[in-house]
């Protein structure tokens, strides 16, 4: 469990700048200023565990009946073309069709498979936030609640898990 925010993180009094939008087109910059802000560190920590399972847009390429949730990233990039759900088959299908690349999990997390990389960290800032099918200029109220509602329908489901 984690607290979970009431409201997006904003940096500065003018209140342009924020955690919400960060994540997205700065990550870099956003694991930076962690460290230095235990508020923004608790936020942050909550972005995180509720990024672990967020709703996709896309269907998979390969059995079309699930939402994506791995891609290859080749060449310093997430390969928009290569992605599979997370059956087992769908899996190891798309790792061993393309041995060359990483196989990503599409997660906030996956960020720190880049840390001391920020130009790869952007490009998979930016890859979540098209695959989240969210607009460039998203309002950070919106990812906060895209972020809220994925982490308490991952509690509801670890309920349902447990009382089975
Ligand atoms: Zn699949």
């Amino acid at each position: 469990m984690c607290i979970v925010p009431t409201k997006p993180f904003v940096f500065d009094e003018a209140g342009n700048l924020f955690a919400e939008h960060l994540i997205f087109n700065n990550p870099d910059l956003l694991l930076g200023r962690v460290k230095k802000d235990l508020a923004l560190s608790k936020h942050t920590d909550f972005l995180f565990k509720a990024g672990e399972n967020l709703p996709t847009v896309s269907f998979c390429p390969l059995c079309g009946e699930e939402r994506v949730r791995n891609v290859i990233w080749f060449d310093d990039k997430p390969r928009y073309e290569l992605m599979s759900c997370n059956k087992e088959d769908c899996v190891s299908k798309l790792i061993s069709s393309n041995p060359d690349g990483i196989a990503c999990p599409i997660k906030v997390s996956t960020l720190n498979i880049f840390n001391g990389h920020p130009a790869q960290q952007r490009e998979w800032g930016k890859f979540l936030r098209n695959i989240l099918g969210l607009p460039r200029h998203v309002s950070p109220e919106t990812v906060l609640g895209l972020f809220i509602d994925s982490y308490n329908n991952s509690l509801s489901s670890k309920e349902l898990a447990l009382a089975s």
